[in-house]
Parts: C-alpha cells; structure tokens; sequence
C-alpha cells in the first residue's frame, strides 16, 4: 500500500460553528480584499517541542478550513522566546505538518511561500512599539519583578498603578531604545501597554498593563544576537496575524481572555495607519482532550528525559512523530479531527475514537498477511516430509481485483499458542487432543487442510512444545472436498521452513487511567506496564520485503506497520497499530 499520500479530498462538510461564520463571511464578502483569498488562517506552533495530536487538531482546523474554503493557511513560527526555542523542533514540526497532508507552498498564484517567523517581524515589532510610546500607549516601566506581581493585584482585587505609569513618554522612548542598545540587565525595564487609564482595575487581568517587551540576553535560532529584546506573546500574536492578512484566527479557548487585548493592540494600530481596516478577528474552540494520553509538552518531554519511553517518537507518545512511527495514518487522525467537530464547550474525546477511526482508514487499504505472534509447533504426522502444497488466499478479502498471494503448506507449521488447550475450555473450537475416549478437535488451517489433533509433546519442564495432528488430503480450501468438512474452528499458521522471522513490537495505550494527569494526579503512576510487549514472530513469506512504514492486516491480530527506523529488508521489524476489535471497552 501507499504511504505519505497527502490526503487532499475534502471531507463531507459537516456544519461547525467556524464554518458557518467564514460561510456567512463568504457571503456578505467580509474579507473582499484584491489579490487575497478571502479565508486565510494560520497554525501558530512555538518551536519549543514536538507536535502532539492536540496540535494536530488545530493543523486539521486551520489548515483543512483553508482547503475547503479555497483559502491559504500559514504556518507561522511563533519565535519569540529564544531561551527554549531550537532549529530541531522547527524542522520536525514542518516535517509533521507536512505528514499530516498540509503544506505552506504558494498556492494563489502569487508565488509566495506561507511560511513565516514571528522572528522576520521583530523590526516592524519594534516599531509598532516605539509608536504606542510615542502615542501614549505604553510605557517603560522599572519596578522589580516582586512590586510588579505584587501590583498586579488578583482576581476580584484590583491593581494599583506602577510609580514609572505615568513617566514622560520621551523619557519611555529613550529607556526603550536604551533596553534595545544592550544598555541594561534582563528584567530590569520591561515595557508595558496602557490600554486605558484605569486599566489596573479591569477585571480582566490581561488587560492590566501587560508586558509587551522585555529583556533577554539570549541567542536566537533565527536572529542571532541582533536582539536582547524580545516581543511578548500577546503583542507578537495579534500583529504577525494582521501582518499576514489573516481574516480568521482561530485558537483554542483558553486564549478567550486575550481577545480584548488583541482587539484593542489591531483597532490602536489601524488608527495609528499601520493597519486597514478590517483587522483579522480570534476565534476560540475547545482543545481535543483524548483519554489516555497526556499532552502537556512538559509531561512529554519527562517521560523522554526519563527515559520512561524511547525518545520522542516512541510509538507510545501521542505525539504526531511517535503516531507516525507506530504506524498510525495521517487520514485516519484527519478523520478523528473532522468527526470530533469544532464546539465551544470542554470535553473529552475516548481514545477509542482515534483507533475506530484508524480501523475504518486501514480495513481497505491494508493487504492481509499472516504472522504467528506466540510460536508453537505444528507437527502434521501424516504430510509427508520435505514437500510442501501451495496455498492461496486473497491479498484483500473485499478487493478480489487485487489478487491472490500464495505461500506453502508443508508438514510442520507454527501456529498461536493459544490456538491449542491440553484441557479445552467449554466453547473452546480450535485444538485440543483426544480426551476420555474421544477424538482430538477439528479445525480448517486458514487456505489450507483441515486437521484433527493427535497429541502433542512436551518438555521437562511440562511446557508444550509441539502439537500433532493429521490432516485430510481432500479438505484443501478452495477444493470440492472442501465443503465436505464441517468445522468450528479456523486457525492462522505458517509454514515453518519457510517463515519469515521478526520482532514484533505489540504496542497498547500508554496510560491505563483515562484522565491520567487529570486534577493533578500523578500521571506517572497510570503508566500501562503492558504498553510495550516485544515478541518475536514468524511471518509469511514476503514479509521480509516490507519497506518502511507499509501497512499490513496481521489477520485476525490487527494492523500493523513496518518501523520506519529499525525495519530493514530481510530483518522486518513491525509495530502493532491497533488490534482488530476494541479490548479496552470489554474489559477495562
Ligand atoms: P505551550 O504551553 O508551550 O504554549 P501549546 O500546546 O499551546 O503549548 P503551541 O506550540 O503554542 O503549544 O501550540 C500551537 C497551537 O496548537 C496553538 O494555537 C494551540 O492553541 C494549539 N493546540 C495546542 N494543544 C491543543 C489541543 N489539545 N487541541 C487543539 N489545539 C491545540
Ligand atoms: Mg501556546
């Protein structure tokens, strides 16, 4: 099967709140504006971390309203904090939007690339900011960081003004131009925006003369050391967006507080003329909240740090290079994103969402195979040694026009160990032996005989190590005889000489709590010890040509990928990416 197709056809557009309000925009020609199509939205990642599957719902929304609008989406670096911000995460964050199906490559004929820095505006940034001083808009403000907490004030509890509010806008240009001159010590100006004279009292705190430049001696990914002042968040947010002719900003709700601030910084600098009207609007939506994962950035990096999982893209992490490297698909998380929906209100979504929609995006397009995860020998005492008998199956049982695979059958096979009970369970139909005087079970081998059981052997230690059976020469699958037998059993194998040997990676959810860091618990203490089991199996032949990443039903075991790091040709290596049937529902 293919891999890393971008997938480019739109969805079914099911209503959402954001699609109704750029469908009403559309259609009162709100962002009518020559050259530029009239939805542009962007993702605005900081590069201080690998992208979980929370940010992928925000890529699938910005990006995926942009394609059904026949917009453009920008993928914007938001780089203003140079302390924790590195190249590595700005290239696997490009690396995993494009996994996901989205680029940033020209689209409106104008030739431009969308990709941006919050870092290429810092000049504009600067201006902007010695204008609002000019203005009356912001100031210089020299208490220490202690007095500045202290009057701040609380929820509920007004602040009180800073001593310096009020100094002579000249003298806040100069102290500013002498913060960007290297002239003083981190934290010891920091400059704030004066959005009303009693804007201490607002009851929204980020209304309350909130910092929009301060002082940092650090070296920057992008810029070096041409700066020692950087723009905060809430003041770099709102221009890049207005810079870049954003009509629909959209984030997540918890940004909701901001949007007074962002309004009054775009209506402030339009009036200032460095902006036309209109200016792009914030749109908030609830964040995905997926049971059993946790998607804090600094929970994940701990659990790499240490070393609880494998580095970032262990295929346990639910970040979007971990996702990939298990095998899971970028239509299958695009399709979990568009069936979740947009909505305003908080909630969680069940990780089993995920993995249906994992199943509904594999079933057609995996080819099925056969691997035998739990090794136990099948000895057939009456095929004769040395010769083998093909069989045929189907590459893909709904898909006949694909074809037929075929592979030998021949005296000793390996089959699951739990294929075979000394003592079978009541409604146990695969193998057991001849009990009390009756004949051993049974079954069909899948494309192949249909066998009774014999006995078995084992070793001192009371362990089975091999089954016997005979099988029925005129039984074969796909032969007349066939129909002749009536079974209730039907059992994977392979054929031992010839199977193909592997580790197999069966991976399972992280965490066995579904809230695990919820209500600050602990979340190392939900870690699944069976997230990670290693088994080596025997697979059918051709397994061994599996390229990286291709996709397989393991039948009736699940779908599974080939790593993508460690699966080399003749040495396959496969992770398990989700079983064929929800087990977490039944049992847990
Ligand atoms: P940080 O605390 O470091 O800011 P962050 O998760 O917000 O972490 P960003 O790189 O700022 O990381 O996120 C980029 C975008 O992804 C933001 O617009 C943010 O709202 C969005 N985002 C992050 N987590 C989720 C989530 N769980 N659901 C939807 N969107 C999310
Ligand atoms: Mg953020």
């Amino acid at each position: 099967m293919s891999n890393d197709k971008p997938n480019t056809a739109a969805p079914a557009l099911a209503p959402n709140f954001l699609r109704n309000i750029i469908e009403a925009d559309l259609s009162s020609g709100a962002h009518v504006r020559p050259g530029l199509p009239q939805v542009i939205t962007r993702f605005p990642p900081e590069p201080n971390g690998y992208l979980h599957v929370g940010h992928a719902k925000s890529i699938c929304v910005n990006f995926g309203l942009a394609r059904d609008y026949a917009g453009q989406c920008n993928l914007r670096f938001d780089d203003t904090n140079p302390a924790k911000e590195e190249q590595e995460y700005v290239d696997t964050i490009m690396d995993s939007v494009k996994w996901l199906g989205f680029d940033w490559e020209p689209k409106n004929g104008d030739g431009q690339s969308h990709l941006h820095y919050a870092s290429d505006y810092f000049d504009q940034l600067y201006a902007m900011a010695e204008y609002l001083i000019t203005a009356g808009f912001a100031y210089v403000d020299s208490q220490s960081a202690e007095d500045m907490a202290a009057n701040r004030g609380n929820f509920g509890q007004a602040g009180k003004n800073s001593p310096f509010r009020d100094r002579p806008r000249e003298e806040s240009l100069a102290l500013f131009r002498a913060m960007k001159a290297g002239q003083f010590k981190d934290g010891e100006h920091i400059l704030r925006a004066k959005v009303s004279e009693d804007a201490m009292s607002s009851p929204n705190m980020n209304l309350r003369d909130p910092a929009i430049y301060r002082i940092r001696h650090a070296h920057h990914h992008r810029t070096g050391d041409a700066w020692c002042i950087y723009p905060m968040y809430d003041y770099t947010h709102p221009i890049s967006d207005a810079l870049e002719n954003i009509t629909h900003s959209i984030c997540t709700l918890e940004f909701q507080d901001h949007r007074p601030f962002y309004d009054w910084l775009l209506a402030t600098l339009s009036d200032g003329g460095f902006f036309a009207r209109p200016v792009p609007h914030q749109y908030e939506f609830s964040r995905l909240n997926l049971t059993y994962i946790v998607t804090s950035k600094r929970k994940l990096r701990q659990l790499v740090e240490e070393k609880i999982v494998d580095g970032w893209d262990d295929p346990r992490m639910p970040t979007l290079v971990g996702m990939r490297r298990r095998g899971y698909t970028p239509e299958a998380i695009q399709l979990m994103c568009e069936r979740t929906g947009v909505t305003k209100s908080d909630g969680w979504i069940d990780y089993s969402v995920l993995e249906g929609c994992l199943r509904e995006d594999l079933d057609p397009k995996a080819p099925r195979t056969v691997a035998v995860l739990r090794p136990l020998k099948l000895i057939i005492d009456n095929f004769p040694a040395g010769e083998s008998v093909e069989c045929t199956a189907p590459a893909h049982p709904h898909f006949p026009e694909r074809g037929l695979r075929t592979f030998p059958i021949s005296r000793e096979l390996w089959i699951e160990e739990d294929d075979f009970m000394e003592v079978p369970n009541k409604g146990y139909f695969r193998l057991y032996p001849p009990l009390d005087g009756k004949p051993g079970s049974r079954v069909r081998l899948r494309y192949g005989y249909v066998i009774e059981c014999t006995g078995y052997d084992k070793d001192e230690n009371g362990k089975v190590i091999a089954v016997h059976c005979n099988y029925f020469e005129d039984s074969k699958s796909g032969t007349e005889g066939s129909s002749t037998y009536k079974v209730k059993g039907n059992m994977h194998w392979v054929s031992a000489p010839t199977a193909i040997a592997a580790e197999v990676r069966l991976y399972d959810r992280l965490f066995t709590d579904p809230q695990p860091d919820a209500g600050g618990k602990d979340f190392k203490l939900a870690l699944n010890p069976l997230a990670k089991e290693v088994v080596q199996a025997w697979l059918e032949p051709g397994a061994e040509l599996a390229q990286p990443e291709e996709r397989f039903q393991f039948e009736r075991h699940g779908y599974f990928a080939a790593d993508r790091v460690d699966s080399q040709p003749g040495k396959p290596v496969f992770n398990r990416i989700v079983t064929l049937k929800d087990a977490w529902q039944a049992t847990k």
